[in-house]
């Protein structure tokens, strides 16, 4: 069987290991140390940076295609490896896009597809907020071009004297990006994968919801958007995928607003991502074909699988530590697991192998069914029932003894 290679040992490698092991394979992995999510389950790890050389030529070397958990790997070491033979997917050309969001700007709007005005700086160039600022108005977003995650790197700023005090932090964050607030109604995600040989598939288009610029929960598919949108952004995903040369899972995170002259589809594209990523997280449990599997057929020039949905509706929720000081705090996760399963025996639990730290995504939760508010109410009290030990709704974990013997609680 193939051995695919995934550099990067953090969860999205432990869930494609799930899928490798489905289809008869092993994921290998290169992890920075020994504990990472998926370093803990595959017998396959080299334990290496994804910023040296020679630690990814000396993994390539054991692997029939490397594949990439995080976009993190210098497109210059991916060079070197396609010139040494290595097979490498996404190939650097394509990921450049996803590495840096001021490159994917100026690359989607030399492709006409909708992004909001923009414009490039450095922190030495302050007056270029002035400016931006002068024909947009505040407030106006920053971002680092490189390195964010989790709206870490994003900045709302109000006024001029914000600005300053902003862009001094970042004299040494390399290039910036700024862009107008875009005045979104939700956030939706297009997931779609792309095979070498030019096959593509799409999923069902999702909504995302963020806290704190952190995912929260995904509702698969997203309700209530109309059709020609959802066709419209599946399609410019496909689009996307292709221009750009995409070999994997792509995930383009859209904002909708309303529709206008300048976004007639009433979408405008926010971030790409070439990996698996948490809009796709629901598909493991409400897909004919997960993400992780789906991005293992493409970097091997599989046939794709099917994306159709099996359930009216799933909604994932991400399990994120919660504080130190909720009341639940004392009841540790398998006793949390073991009350959600008594409540809620419908909920898929995906647990990433992490230690505990407030604010870490440490997981998530699927649930799928056919009533949507139900649907999200039940992964909503899962969710922060598995990060905080308390039941949102008062529900007391007593109770359950009731439903062990009476069926389910609601
Ligand atoms: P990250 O790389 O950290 O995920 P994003 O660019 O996706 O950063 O931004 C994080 C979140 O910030 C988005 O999900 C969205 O909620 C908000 N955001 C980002 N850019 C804008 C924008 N131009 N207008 C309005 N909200 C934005």
């Amino acid at each position: 069987m193939p051995e695919v290679g995934m550099v990067g040992g953090g969860q999205l490698a432990r869930m494609t290991h799930q899928a490798a092991i489905a289809l008869g394979q092993s994921l290998r992995v290169l992890s920075v140390t020994a504990d990472e999510s998926a370093a803990l389950v595959t017998p396959n790890v080299q334990l290496g940076e994804h910023t040296d050389i020679e630690a990814l030529r000396t993994f390539a070397a054991t692997c029939d295609v490397v594949t990439f958990d995080h976009e993190h790997v210098p497109t210059e070491h991916i060079r070197t490896l396609v010139a040494e033979g290595h097979t490498v997917y996404p190939g650097a050309d394509a990921l450049q896009f996803a590495q840096d969001k001021g490159l994917m700007r100026q690359r989607l709007s030399e492709l006409g597809l909708p992004v909001p005005a923009f414009d490039l700086l450095t922190a030495a160039e302050p007056e270029k907020v002035t400016a931006f600022a002068g024909t947009h108005g505040w407030p106006i977003v920053l971002k680092t071009c490189r390195g964010g995650y989790d709206g870490r790197g994003v900045w709302v700023l109000r006024d001029q004297e914000q600005a300053t005090a902003v862009l001094a932090e970042l004299v040494d964050s390399g290039d910036l990006l700024l862009e107008t607030l875009v005045p979104l109604t939700r956030e939706l995600a297009a997931v779609v994968a792309r095979s070498p040989f030019g096959q593509a598939a799409g999923w069902p288009v999702v909504e995302t919801v963020q806290r704190d610029g952190i995912c929260v929960e995904v509702v698969a598919p997203a309700q209530d958007l109309p059709a020609d949108r959802a066709n419209a952004a599946g399609a410019l995903a496909l689009r996307l995928a292709d221009e750009l040369g995409v070999v994997g899972v792509m995930a383009v995170e859209l904002f909708e607003v309303e529709p206008s002259a300048a976004y007639p589809d009433g979408l405008i594209v926010n971030e790409l991502a070439m990996r698996p990523h948490n809009s796709g997280h629901w598909t493991m449990d409400g897909s004919v074909t997960s993400q992780f599997e789906q991005h293992l057929r493409a970097v091997l020039d599989y046939p794709l699988g099917r994306t159709d949905a099996v359930h009216p509706v799933t909604v994932m929720a991400n399990i994120i530590g919660g504080s130190p000081d909720s009341p639940g705090a004392g009841i540790g996760m398998d006793e949390r697991v073991h009350h959600l399963a008594a409540r809620f025996p419908e909920a898929k639990v995906h647990l990433y192998g992490k230690g505990f730290r407030p604010g870490r995504k440490l997981g998530h939760v699927n649930v799928g069914g056919s009533d949507v508010e139900l649907t999200r109410r039940i992964a909503g009290l899962a969710g922060t029932w598995l990060n905080d030990g308390v039941w949102a709704d008062g529900y007391s974990i007593h109770d359950g003894e009731t439903a062990a013997t009476t069926g389910r609680q609601r």
